[in-house]
Formats: structure tokens, sequence, C-alpha cells
């Protein structure tokens, strides 16, 4: 008997607390996120300013977030997953870790190609998968379509990154859905016929070896390009827009999803709202060298000097879709 009289006073006292707390744990938002800090902290950073909501975030590779997202089930931590590529977040989606965002908003400022059709996550910066080329070797009026590596034309002069990487099992897929397995098989071991060394572990290795003479051609995304361009103002490589009078270039993202047991749902639908807008999509696009996925808004003055191209119009989610199918078909081919 003898606790109950302090204790009673002592809920009595903490009514006003808590309500106060709970005010304060809706101020926050926890984002799980394979991008590194220093490409999310000036984004999140810009919201907490303006809206005083706190941003947490915890950082590593895709597949262990994922994982974690699912060993925590109901008692969740995170509420959005950030990642890249479409194949990684529809990985996310298959997993059943993510859960609709209904938000007229997100819908408006990002093209519906580039959101899940199931809404479970949206794109926020968009990346060319596209063609470098060395511009001391190669005329562009050489260059066509990916597929056109595949000519002889090019044996012993094309690098590609290793088959493993998402990116290129994502354009995998998209020519699977283009041209069916047979023809894209085709195509995959007329590259692998025409690789001039073993293939890298990044992108960022095909474009230097371009530029060192190892190689005269290879895929690589814009990022890439832009960082590296940024880094070294001569380097001697150009990117090339294949497949212009045909389906266009593959484009992909790094995009957010909402956990299926987020505990700030509202909290977090708000931020990838402000995310897709002008302010947001400027600073994270622009960060990296991306397109921003919001059409609206204009891309940084190294990304704009690429010039336009036409883009494939298939939903990126295809990458997801047939990304079993493109692992299977990138071995058959012999690509490592
Ligand atoms: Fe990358």
């Amino acid at each position: 008997m003898l606790p109950c009289k302090p204790l009673m006073a002592g809920l009595a006292f903490s009514l006003s607390g808590l309500a106060a707390l709970s005010a304060q744990a809706a101020d926050e938002v926890v984002v799980y996120s394979s991008r590194i800090d220093e490409l999310i902290k000036p984004v999140f950073d810009a919201y907490t300013k303006e809206t005083g909501v706190k941003v947490k975030f915890i950082t590593d590779k895709e597949a262990p977030l994922m994982q974690r997202i699912k060993a925590e089930g109901e008692n969740a931590t995170a509420d959005l997953l950030l990642t890249v590529d479409a194949g990684n977040l529809w990985q996310a989606e298959q997993m059943g870790i993510l859960q609709p965002i209904k938000s007229a908003t997100v819908d408006a400022n990002i093209p519906a190609q580039y959101r899940a059709a199931s809404h479970q996550w949206t794109g926020l910066s968009l990346r060319a998968r596209t063609i470098a080329y060395s511009t001391t070797r190669v005329e562009p009026t050489e260059l066509s379509t990916y597929e056109a590596l595949a000519d002889p034309q090019w044996e012993g002069r094309l690098c590609l990154r290793t088959a493993k990487k998402v990116y290129n099992q994502s354009l995998t897929a998209t020519m699977i859905e283009t041209h069916g397995a047979e023809q894209t098989e085709k195509v995959l071991k007329g590259w692998v016929n025409n690789l001039s060394t073993d293939v890298f572990s990044d992108d960022n290795a095909v474009l230097e070896a371009i530029n060192a003479g190892q190689c005269d051609v290879g895929i690589v995304n814009t990022y890439y390009y832009g960082r590296l361009h940024k880094q070294k103002p001569d380097l001697a490589v150009k990117l090339f827009w294949p497949n212009q009078l045909d389906r266009g270039v593959h484009v992909n993202l790094s995009g957010i999803g909402l956990t299926r047991y987020a505990p700030h749902p509202q909290a977090a639908i708000k931020l990838v709202e402000w995310m897709t807008g002008a302010e947001a999509q400027k600073i994270f696009a622009g960060i990296n060298q991306e397109f921003p996925a919001n059409p609206a808004v204009k891309p940084s003055d190294e990304v704009a000097s690429w010039g336009p191209f036409k883009a494939d119009s298939l939903p990126v989610e295809v990458a997801g879709k047939r990304q079993a199918e493109a692992i299977r078909l990138m071995d058959r081919a012999g690509w490592n």
C-alpha cells in the first residue's frame, strides 16, 4: 500500500510530460539508408532546419538493412528505406517490408514510371546507365545502341563492370523486356566476347580504364562520370546517349520506401513529400550529379552539360520483375 500514493502523484505529474514526449516522438523520422552520409545528411539537415522534425539515420549496405527491417517486424525502428536501383526497391517490396505511400503530392511530383505501381516506393533521383567512350579513339558517329557494342567492330575494346552489380542486372532486365531472352543473350555474349579485360568492380574503374587507353568504350552510370569529370576536367572520355532512334537510354533511380510497420508513418510521408519537392530535389540530385526525379526541377550545370536525351519509357520496376531472369542469362552468357 505504501508506494501507492507517491506512485499516483508521480503519474499525475508525468502525464503532461508524456504528452510532450509523444509529440516529440512524432517529430522525428528514422531512415535506414544504403546511401552514404555525405549524400543524405545535407538533405535531412535542410528538412530539420525548415520543420524542426529530426531525421535519424543509419547507413549500411542495402541487403543487411532490408534483413534488419524484416527481423524487427512489428517492433520496427525504421520508417523509411532509402536505397538505389529499382531492382533493390522491388526486392524490398517482395520481402513484404514496405507499405504504400498514400500521397497525392508524391504522385504529382514523380512520374509514374519511376514509382512502384503498388506505391510502396518512389524514385528520388535518376541516373542514366549509358555508353562512355574515348574521345581520342572513338568517333561518336561510330556509336548507336547498347546492342551494337556486341558487333565485331568493338572486339577487344569494351570494358564492363561485373554482372554481380544490380545496375547491370537492371539494364539486362529491360533488354529482356524489349527483345526477349534469346536476343538479349546474343547481345550479352557479344559484349563478353568484346571485352578488353576482366570485368571491373565499379563504374569508376571502367571510366579510368577508358581514359587510360585500356579500352575504348564502356557502360556506366552518369553520376560516376559527373564526379570524375569534375575532378579531372581534361578527362578524355565522354558520354553517349544510345538507342535514341528506338527505345531510349536505360534510366534507373535512387528511391525511398515506407516500411510496413513504420513507427511514424505520417511524419515519414511528410518527409518523402518534401524530398520530392523543388528544394530537396535540387540538393539531393545535385550532391551526386544525378537528375532530379521531379521533372520540374533543373539538374546541376555539370549534368545539364551532357545534353538532352530520350529515356526508355518502361516502368523501371521491370528491372525488379525480370531480375532473376537477367542474372541467369548473364551467367549463361559468361558475364562474370
Ligand atoms: Fe553507384
